[in-house]
């Protein structure tokens, strides 16, 4: 097949996924707006989104033994195209059943999906990434400029209260040095309020 940019990657010791670019947020400290790629990859702008089948025939190319986990983490937001996630999660555990599969999102898949989709995880996804961001709706709506609007960071809080239900190991994390120093606190609190583990990245 055409190279379309790369749909997987290595960074950092880990195999990544990038299914898409869309996203609906638009974050101020967004690594994509200020390098094209990252790891070994030349370009994480997708010509177009990848079908089913050539996400397969592209994972298939990688040795996935050589990798502790496999992260759902591109220039865009993975659960734009959660079908696929999964399908690709399920196919990379029936080629490797050893890997760990990670996604990081932005917690907005419920109102991306228009459901509560995080039932869909139970047994597929060993861990989720939840970026914070923000302490409340205000400073969220003012840092990521979501298109969902002020709603978007109660719907993220709902969506990690949520999935931690299903998912073994839910970490929230916020940018260190995008936020004020005095909002890391209750940022920490908001994570520990809701039972999953914190992280400043
Ligand atoms: S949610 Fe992630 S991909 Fe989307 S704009 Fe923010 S940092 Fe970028």
């Amino acid at each position: 097949m055409e190279y379309i940019g790369d749909v997987f990657y290595e960074y950092g010791g880990g195999l990544y996924a990038n299914l898409t670019n869309r996203c609906p947020d638009r974050c101020e400290f967004c690594i994509r707006y200020m390098v094209g790629a990252l790891g070994d990859a030349d370009s994480l702008w997708l010509k177009r989104e990848p079908t089913m089948d050539e996400i397969k025939e592209l994972l298939s190319e990688w040795d996935l033994k050589r990798f502790y986990e496999l992260v759902f983490c591109g220039y865009g937001e993975p659960t734009e195209r959660l079908d696929e996630l999964l399908e690709t999660a399920k196919y990379a555990k029936s080629i490797c059943p050893s890997i760990k599969v990670r996604i990081n999102t932005n917690g907005l898949s419920d109102l991306i999906n228009g459901r509560d989709t995080t039932g869909d995880l139970k047994g597929i996804i060993d861990a989720v990434s939840v970026s914070l961001n923000a302490k409340g709706p205000e400073e969220y709506l003012a840092l990521c400029h979501p298109r969902f609007g002020i709603e978007s960071f109660d719907a993220m809080i709902d969506f990690t209260r949520r999935v931690k239900e299903v998912v073994p190991d839910v970490t929230m994390s916020i940018v260190g040095g995008t936020i004020p120093r005095g909002d890391e606190e209750p940022c920490r609190k908001i994570a520990e309020g809701l039972g999953v583990k914190f992280r400043i990245r």
